[in-house]
C-alpha cells in the first residue's frame, strides 16, 4: 500500500471507494499507517509455492498453458514475497492480509483473472488437466475469515472480480438485480443512485467494499430489514468443478422472466450447495432490493451494567420477532465504541489485560454515549406516526432496565460513529467500522461467530466464555450481539497485532478455545476463518458426522479430481482425506502429507 497516495476510487477500479467516501478512506489509511511497523521478515519457502501433488516443472508448464488460453495479462504468478498486506481498500489478494498464522500458510501460487463464464470454465478444465487446486474469490475482502487467501497453499486464486464486475440488470419494477462477482456494495449503491432509483434501497454490511456475490455466498448480513443476504438472493449461474455451467431456480427454464423473482424453480433447491461450499464457482447471482422506507430514524440506548445483558436480550426477543425492532440491530460494548474512534488502546490505558471498567466509563463519559457498558444501535422505519408507535413500545421496554438511557440523536455530533450506523441501516454503505482495528498496532481481526437463541441465559453463557478465554489468552476482543429474527449471531472480533507472533498465537488459541467451549454447550459458528474451518466443521457432527459424510459424497461426485477449494468449510476431497490436512490446536500447519493420484492421472 502506498502510504501517501489516495485510495483508488470506483471510477478507477471496480474495488475502489466511492468519491463521496474518499476522505474517510484517506483518514482510515493514515490512521493505520500511523500505527504500522515494518513487515516482519517472513520465513518463506521458494516462490511460487507449488501445490502438493504437482511438480515445479509441470506447474510452470501449466501456467504457460493457462497464460496462452486466457492471456498472459490475466495470470499473475506469486514469485516474489508480497510487498505488503495492504489495507481494507487496497488489500493483498495473494494471501490473508490479516494473517493470524504465518502468511505462507494460506499463500497462493498464482492469481487468474477470468473475463467471462466461458473463461471460468476454461480455468476449471485447466485445473482438472494439471490437478492444480483453485480457489475462487469475488473481491477477497472476507476479512476476519481469511480474506482472499486459499485454504491449500499453492492454490491458484481465481479473482473473478477484476474483470467480471458488471451490474447485468437492475429492475426498478420488480426491485431486483443481477450481478457479476466483482460488484461491491459500494458500486451497487452508487449505480442505484446514478439511475435515480430513489424508491430502492440496497442492504449493506458494516463496510461496503465486499462483493455482493461473495458476501452473500458466505452468508454475510446487512442492517436494513432485508439483512439476511442469502435469504433474499434469487438465482445463480454456477461453473461446476468439472467445467459444466448450470443455472439454478427459474434460470434453468430457457426464456424465463422470473429468475430473480422466484428462487426455487422446480425440483430440489440446489442453491444451498453453492454457499459456504467448494462445489462450484458462482458467475452470476440475482438479489432482491428493498423498497426505500418512506422515512426512517436511528436510535441509540445505553445501559449501565455488564449484568444488564440477560434482561436486555430478553426484552429484545419479542420486539424483534414481532418486527417492532425492524433491523438486524446491534448490542455492543462501550469498549468497542472507544475503539471505533480509531484511537489505540494505549491512548486510554497502558496496563496489561482488559482495560478496567472505571477507565472505560470515564472515557465513555466524554463521548455522546456517556457512562455506559452496553450500547444498542437500531433504526425505526416508516412515516412519523408509525415510527412513533414502535418507538414508544421500544422505549417503555428498554426503560425497564434500571439506568437505561435513550441518547437524543440531536445531541450527537455529525462525525460520530452513530451516524455511520444510521447510514448503514438505511442501506448506504460506509467506511468506519474497521477503525477499531487500530486498537493495537498492525491491527488485524479474526472472528468467533456463534449462533444462539435470543435469550438472556444464552447471551450470558456466551459472554462468559468470551471473557474467560480473553483473560486466559490476554487478547483484545469486541463482542457484538447481532439480532436476527429468531436467533442472534454473537460476533466476537479478536483484534491482534499481526506482526507479533505471540499475539497471533494467542488470538488463534483464544478462538479455538471459544469454539470448543461453545460447541460443548450446543452453540455452533455461522461462518469461520480458514484456519478454524476443520474445527468448526468437526463440531457439526451429529449422528457420527453424517452431514460431513454426505458433503464428502457430494464433493467426490462433483469434483473427482478434488481441484475446487479443497478443505474449504472443512470439506476435503478424496485425494486429500486421511493425510492430515486438517488444522487444529497443536497442528497449525495448513498442509498435509501429500495427495493421492487423481482419477485417471496415470493416463496423463
Ligand atoms: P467478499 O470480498 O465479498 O468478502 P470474498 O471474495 O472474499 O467475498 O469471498 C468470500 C467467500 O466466498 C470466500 O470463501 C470465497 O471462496 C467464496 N466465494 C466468493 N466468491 C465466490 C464465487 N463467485 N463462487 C464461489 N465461491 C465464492
Amino acid at each position: 500500500m502506498s502510504a501517501s497516495a489516495d485510495t483508488p476510487t470506483l471510477s478507477e477500479s471496480h474495488s475502489g471507494i466511492p468519491s463521496r467516501l474518499l476522505h474517510k478512506a484517506n483518514k482510515a489509511k493514515s490512521l493505520i499507517n500511523d500505527l504500522r511497523t515494518e513487515n516482519v521478515a517472513q520465513d518463506l519457502p521458494q516462490l511460487p509455492i507449488i501445490p502438493q501433488g504437482v511438480s515445479r516443472s509441470n506447474f510452470n508448464k501449466a501456467i504457460a498453458d493457462l497464460s496462452e488460453q486466457i492471456g498472459s495479462d490475466n495470470v499473475s504468478v506469486v514469485d516474489k514475497p508480497p510487498k505488503d498486506d495492504g489495507w481494507y481498500m487496497e488489500h493483498a489478494t495473494t494471501h490473508d492480509m490479516m494473517h493470524v498464522t504465518p502468511s505462507r500458510e494460506f499463500m497462493a501460487s498464482a492469481i487468474a483473472y477470468p473475463g467471462s463464464t466461458a473463461e471460468v470454465q476454461t480455468i476449471v478444465q485447466w485445473a482438472n488437466k494439471y490437478r492444480i487446486p483453485i480457489f475462487p474469490i469475488s473481491m477477497g475482502r472476507n476479512l476476519g475469515y481469511g480474506g482472499a487467501a486459499p485454504r491449500v497453499p499453492g492454490s491458484v486464486v481465481i479473482d473473478l472480480g477484476r474483470r467480471m464486475n458488471k451490474i447485468l440488470d437492475i429492475d426498478p419494477d420488480d426491485y431486483t438485480c443481477l450481478l457479476e462477482p466483482g460488484v461491491s456494495f459500494y458500486a451497487l449503491y452508487e449505480e442505484v443512485q446514478k439511475r435515480g432509483y430513489k424508491h430502492m434501497w440496497i442492504d449493506t454490511p458494516d463496510l461496503g467494499g465486499g462483493s455482493v456475490v461473495g458476501n452473500t455466498l458466505d452468508r454475510g448480513v446487512g442492517y436494513t430489514p432485508y439483512g439476511d443476504h442469502w435469504a433474499v438472493h434469487s438465482g445463480l449461474e454456477v461453473v461446476l468443478p468439472t467445467g459444466e455451467v448450470i443455472r439454478t431456480g427459474m434460470g434453468a427454464l430457457p426464456n424465463n422472466n422470473t429468475w430473480q423473482t422466484f428462487p426455487y424453480g422446480f425440483g430440489p433447491h440446489t442453491d444451498g450447495l453453492f454457499s459456504q461450499s467448494n462445489f462450484g464457482i458462482v458467475t452470476k447471482m440475482g438479489m432482491a432490493l428493498m423498497p426505500a422506507a418512506p422515512d426512517h430514524e436511528s436510535f441509540m440506548y445505553t445501559f449501565q451494567h455488564e449484568s444488564d445483558l440477560p434482561q436486555i436480550i430478553d426484552i429484545i426477543r419479542p420486539l424483534r420477532i414481532s418486527n417492532i425492532l425492524e433491523n438486524v440491530a446491534q448490542l455492543r460494548t462501550a469498549v468497542q465504541t472507544l475503539a471505533v474512534t480509531g484511537r489505540p488502546k494505549t491512548d486510554f490505558y497502558t496496563g496489561s489485560g482488559r482495560i478496567p471498567q472505571d477507565v472505560v466509563e470515564a472515557e465513555a463519559a466524554k463521548l455522546p454515549i456517556g457512562k455506559a457498558y452496553w450500547i444498542y444501535y437500531g433504526m425505526s422505519y416508516g412515516p412519523k406516526h408509525i415510527r412513533q408507535y414502535k418507538l414508544d413500545i421500544i422505549d417503555a421496554e428498554f426503560r425497564k432496565v434500571s439506568g437505561a438511557k435513550r441518547i437524543d440523536p440531536a445531541t450527537i455530533p455529525k462525525d460520530n460513529y452513530f451516524w455511520s450506523r444510521d447510514k448503514i441501516a438505511a442501506g448506504e454503505p460506509d467506511l468506519e467500522e474497521l477503525l477499531w482495528c487500530n486498537w493495537v498496532p498492525n491491527g488485524s481481526h479474526i472472528a468467533f461467530s456463534p449462533v444462539s437463541p435470543i435469550r438472556g441465559k444464552d447471551a450470558t453463557v456466551l459472554f462468559e466464555i468470551c471473557n474467560r478465554r480473553q483473560d486466559q489468552h490476554g487478547c483484545e476482543i469486541f463482542p457484538a450481539f447481532c439480532v436476527g429474527l429468531r436467533e442472534m449471531h454473537l460476533i466476537v472480533e479478536c483484534v491482534f497485532d499481526k506482526h507479533d507472533p505471540e499475539a497471533c498465537e494467542a488470538a488463534l488459541a483464544c478462538m479455538r478455545g471459544m469454539v470448543d467451549d461453545a460447541a460443548k454447550l450446543g452453540y455452533g459458528e455461522y461462518r469461520t476463518h480458514l484456519a478454524l474451518m476443520d474445527q468448526v466443521a468437526g463440531t457439526y457432527n451429529w449422528n457420527d458426522g453424517a452431514l460431513m459424510k454426505f458433503n464428502e459424497r457430494l464433493k467426490d461426485a462433483l469434483d473427482p479430481n478434488g481441484i475446487m477449494a479443497p478443505g474449504k468449510s472443512g470439506i476435503w476431497p478424496a485425494r486429500y482425506r486421511g493425510r492430515g490436512w486438517e488444522m487444529r490446536s497443536g497442528k497449525e500447519s495448513s498442509e498435509g502429507d501429500g495427495v493421492a493420484a487423481a482419477v485417471g492421472e496415470a493416463r496423463l
